[in-house]
């Protein structure tokens, strides 16, 4: 049945590996970054096998969906601020949460303090993202109150880059939380506090230099599933690419020639602009997928005449007229596919999945 996205598990499985291998060498700790994939047990048991014990993710349900498999024999941590009426869960089930928010520490505490448990936060550090986090200088103005919190321990700081606005990591960035480490360390009375970096934009820091600050822990998911880092536009040449690949059908094929006139939005709202360059009609697939089930900016088509116009909620439409390949209607067509596509179709109830060892 189509479409369909296939798992390459053998290669997942020699990503985690390598993956494993060298951030033994870099003395740091790989948190395995869940959520591109609904935390799918298929490749969780793979992460688990190869003796991954710290796992990530941004959605509860899908870290509750991994508690249910290892239990306690692996942590967990909640790497999307948690909403308030997550709390309960999050400390109920030990999940270790990224906070950002006096108070957000002050609830967990509280709560954790009303059903006589423990809570282990680690702080989200803001470095420029513009995303998430505490100011370092926000911190240590409230570090006293954080430290009198009751039944709550921070055990870590955490920061992310690349995220939305496509900032880099820094060799800066890590000395600024090396330094910070350092005077929580004292402030909190915690010798352990960890330092934790994500995602794998990070990685080239350790690729290029002997002399990186000390960090415990990185979190990824783009390097060990696609084996590249999108933030630069590169492969990451000890990992492998192409684990994941969409199939799908040619339902319609005929030449065509789109009105010129006026443009407005497409059925998302973006705006439309002709190609006034093109010489139409030109020959055009339309693809059985579309947005609802992959994200057409994430799919690679292995016949490089052909390209990729655009999609609708459940059309993909590509452009084969200077193809050498006769393409027919029920032809299948194959894509290696991307984190965005493949996060789409974990989630698509229309996509069947095959597993490849
Ligand atoms: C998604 C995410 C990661 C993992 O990022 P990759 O680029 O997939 O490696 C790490 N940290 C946080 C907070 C995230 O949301």
């Amino acid at each position: 049945m189509y479409p369909l996205l296939e798992i390459n598990l053998s290669k997942l499985k020699q990503n985690i590996n390598a993956l494993q291998k060298k951030c033994s060498e870099w003395m740091l700790e790989p948190v395995a970054v869940t959520k591109g994939f609904c935390a799918d047990y298929k490749i969780t048991d793979l992460l688990f096998d190869a003796g991954i014990r710290l796992f990530a993710d941004s959605n509860l349900s899908n870290l509750l969906k991994l508690i249910n498999r290892f239990g306690n024999k692996a942590h967990y941590q909640l790497i999307r601020l948690p909403m308030k009426e997550e709390i309960e869960t999050i400390i109920k089930n030990q999940i270790i949460p990224m906070v950002s928010q006096l108070e957000i520490l002050n609830l967990f505490s509280e709560k954790a303090k009303q059903s006589q448990a423990q809570s282990s936060i680690i702080l989200a550090i803001e470095t420029g993202d513009g995303r998430e986090g505490f100011l370092p200088e926000e911190l240590l103005e409230n570090i006293d109150q954080i430290a009198s919190l009751d039944n709550l321990s921070v055990i870590g700081i955490g920061t992310s880059l690349a995220c939305l606005s496509g900032v880099l990591p820094q060799m800066s960035t890590l000395e600024e939380l090396s330094s910070l480490r350092n005077q929580l360390k004292l402030f909190l009375r915690n010798p352990h506090l960890f330092v934790s970096v994500g995602g794998t934009t990070f990685f080239s820091l350790w690729e290029n230099s002997h002399h990186t600050p000390k960090v415990d822990q990185i979190r990824c998911g783009e390097a060990f599933l696609f084996g590249s880092d999108i933030s630069r536009k590169r492969n990451l040449n000890w990992l492998q690419q192409g684990a994941f690949h969409i199939e799908a059908e040619i339902v319609e094929i005929k030449s065509k020639k789109p009105d010129s006139s006026d443009r407005g939005f497409d059925a998302f709202g973006r705006a439309c602009q002709t190609s006034c360059e093109k010489k139409y009609p030109r020959k055009r697939a339309l693809v059985a997928i579309g947005l609802q089930d992959i994200d057409d900016t994430q799919l690679f088509f292995e016949d490089r005449n052909v390209t990729i116009i655009g999609a609708t909620s459940n059309y993909l439409v590509l452009d084969c007229e200077e193809s050498q390949h006769d393409y027919r209607i029920g032809d299948l067509v194959r894509f290696q596919a991307g984190y965005g596509t493949v996060l789409r179709a974990f989630l698509s109830p229309y996509i069947q999945k095959r597993y490849i060892e």
